[in-house]
């Protein structure tokens, strides 16, 4: 039985989720059982060409080459000031903002190139320029935000006001139901009285305005506000620095009793959550843009070092096992690109709802690409692991896989972390089942709520289940698809397989699903995986037909990675039943209560108890600010703590 406060937060999370689709959505669909590659077969395939883009795209990069330069902002750990004005006067602070309020008014598929682009040269500025818009102000302003406070701030924006998001507190980071920081309403009514503290807030040390989540102490619910940094009472606690994007403009910022505007409220009492939540969904673009050029460039450079460097009397590249490095990198990075292509192309069209695949291709695409950098430094051998400076200094190419790689790593962590984006495409794939056969796996439910869903659900599966069995996903269906045709047939039938295996484990498990994480994190990666094969398989179809000149090349390449795709899924499919799972968990709860401790015997020791790392809660930041003492810390201990006495076995 779940906790309280787990119950508590997951009631919060739910009341916060968007319960309504706007539209048509793929993964959706294929958890469902219903493939519906029609809504794939037109790939998007056309390179944003409108004259008005391209000639700020051409100034834009001849911006990068003469101005910015990756490796000096990495090594300071600073954006230069010409680079932060320069990115102003091309208005790149507005690339996502409408033209109305000042802004460049890109189109998604335009951004998704920018992001590319500047992905493959340097993520600091990439992170500059998406926390501010992808996240930061303009983007809750725009979806929820009065006509008076787009006004207000969206043109102030666009002229390079740089902006943050702050939701996550030092105890509270992928569950932020569980926020503490407090918006009180004014005496008289006004304003609201901002306390509290925020954490890795990026942007925060440069920034004017932030969108600040806090909780109503009153109604118990979250709220979403514009904040200006100049307000009396908010302060730039401490600059967060990190094993990459060394120039990011991290901060904690703290608020205390700052007067915010009734008027500065988005989106309305309530709302604030959602508003995370649904801006993340949107934001998502980035990172599938960014991480494709980012693999881009890495197979350029494998491809041109391989040839060049010659090891036992051949290019590097024709060893087996390197040639096979290179096949995997050109098959996974023709399918990196075509799911950011695809995701920027569903995010302008009409009807169609994108949180599911936003979410798929961030995780996707970062996971993918953390693979790809590392595999890349395998590539380049003791070179990958050396310095761009190093490099240089002995008069060899600065090439920078290993900056690539300290900069990709947060990539799976930040803007919703693996594990937790698998969290939410799981709700969403036993959505359907929840609504029609809830209360047969819900802990509160009683026998009456159980007794009076039973015609439903029955009537529901009686047509339902039988379907999923049925259908056909072979020969000569998709047959426009040419050689790649089986790939499709597979993951039409495997969508249908999907949705019985989902079904199968909600009736074997019922209330206790939601904690099987690994058989529903599998469902995911299944789906995921379908996802990206039938947008890979759509692309290089797509290119055949109308005659691109990299048609047979792309071909090749969709046919390998989706007989790759095809073996993880066949694999994941497998262990859904056949696992491990129960003994890992097991093991894994004892680990946490010390049965295996005497294994850490013989290193040096971590010189912290369990209760000096539990971050302070930011209710106990505001006692000791009370009381006028700062912040709780960890004192450093003189001495190393004992090693662990092996326990007892
Ligand atoms: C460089 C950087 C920039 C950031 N920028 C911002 C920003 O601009 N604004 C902002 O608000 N936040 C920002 N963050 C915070 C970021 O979004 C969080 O780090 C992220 O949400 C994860 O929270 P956490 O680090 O506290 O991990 P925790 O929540 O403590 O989780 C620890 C681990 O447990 C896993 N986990 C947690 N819950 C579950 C669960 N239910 N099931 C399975 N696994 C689980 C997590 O995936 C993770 O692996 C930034 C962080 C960094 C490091």
């Amino acid at each position: 039985m779940p906790s309280e406060a787990e119950l508590h937060s997951r009631d919060v999370a739910e009341d916060s989720r968007e319960k309504t689709w706007k539209g048509t959505s793929f993964i959706k669909e294929l958890f469902l059982g219903n493939y519906r590659m029609d809504l794939m077969h037109d790939f998007p395939l056309d390179e944003p060409d409108r004259p008005e883009f391209l000639e700020w795209f051409a100034k834009f990069k001849a911006f990068l080459i003469e101005h910015v330069d990756p490796v000096e902002i990495d090594r300071t750990g600073e954006y230069p000031q010409h680079v932060v004005d320069g990115l102003r006067e091309l208005g790149a602070f507005g690339i996502k903002i409408p033209k109305e309020y000042g802004g460049l008014g890109l189109t998604h598929p335009e951004y998704v190139r920018v992001m590319q682009l500047l992905g493959s040269y340097d993520c600091n500025v990439t992170a500059l320029l998406s926390a501010h818009q992808a996240i930061g102000v303009p983007q809750p302003v725009k979806l929820f935000g009065t006509e008076e406070l787009k006004q207000e701030y969206l043109p102030r924006c666009a002229k390079g006001a740089i902006s943050a998001f702050a939701l996550t507190e030092p105890a509270v980071g992928s569950d932020p139901a569980r926020l503490e920081t407090i918006a009180t309403i004014s005496e008289d009514g006004e304003h609201y009285l901002l306390d509290g503290a925020k954490l890795w807030c990026t942007n925060g040390t440069l920034a004017e305005l932030l969108v600040v989540m806090a909780r109503n102490p009153e109604t118990g619910r979250i709220n979403a506000f514009v904040v200006e940094t100049e307000w009396p009472g908010v302060k730039i606690e401490s600059r967060c620095r990190f094993m990459g994007l060394k120039a990011l403009g991290n901060a904690v910022v703290s608020f205390d009793k700052v007067k915010v505007p009734k008027g500065n409220l988005i989106g309305g009492e309530g709302m604030g959550l959602k508003i995370a939540l649904v801006t993340l969904n949107t934001g998502r673009l980035t990172l599938p843009a960014g991480t494709s050029g980012g693999i881009k460039l890495c197979l350029e450079i494998c491809r041109k070092w391989s040839n060049a460097r010659v090891q036992w009397g051949v290019p590097v590249g024709k060893h087996e096992a390197i040639a096979h490095k290179l096949a995997d990198m050109a098959a996974a990075t023709f399918a990196l690109e075509s799911t950011a292509m695809l995701l920027g192309d569903l995010a302008d069209r009409e009807g169609v709802d994108i949180r599911l695949e936003a979410a798929a291709a961030k995780e996707w695409n970062t996971t993918q690409a953390w693979h790809f950098v590392d595999e890349a430094l395998q590539i380049r051998g003791g070179r990958g692991y050396e310095t761009e400076l190093s490099l240089r200094e002995r008069g060899e190419a600065p090439l920078g896989i290993e900056r690539m790689m300290r900069d990709s790593r947060i990539n799976l962590i930040f803007e919703g972390s693996s594990e937790i984006m698998h969290l939410f495409m799981a709700r969403e794939a036993v959505d359907k089942h929840l609504s029609v056969a809830g209360p047969l796996v819900d802990h509160r439910a009683t026998i009456g709520d159980k007794i009076k869903a039973l015609p439903r659900i029955a009537m529901f599966y009686a047509w339902w289940y039988p379907t999923r069995w049925l259908g056909w996903g072979r020969w000569p269906r998709y047959g426009e698809f040419g050689k790649l045709a089986g790939h499709v047939r597979f993951a039409d039938r495997a969508s249908r397989k999907l949705a019985r295996t989902v079904f199968h484990g909600m009736a074997i498990y019922q209330a206790k699903l939601e904690r099987k994480q690994m058989f529903l994190f599998r469902a995911v990666d299944i789906a995921m995986e379908l996802f990206v094969l039938s947008a890979v398989v759509a692309r290089a179809a797509k290119m055949k037909r109308i005659g691109h000149p990299g048609a047979e090349s792309a071909q090749e390449l969709a046919d390998l990675f989706a007989r790759n795709a095809r073996r993880n899924v066949s694999r994941w499919f497998h262990e859904m039943w056949s696992n491990d799972d129960e003994l890992k968990h097991k093991i894994g709860k004892q680990i946490l209560a010390g049965r295996h401790v005497w294994l850490e015997s013989g290193t040096m020791g971590v010189p912290y108890s369990e209760e000096q790392l539990r971050p302070p809660t930011v209710s106990e930041i505001l006692e000791q600010r009370a009381k006028g003492l700062p912040a709780p810390s960890v004192e450093a201990p003189a001495q190393p703590e004992a090693q662990p006495e092996p326990a007892a076995v």
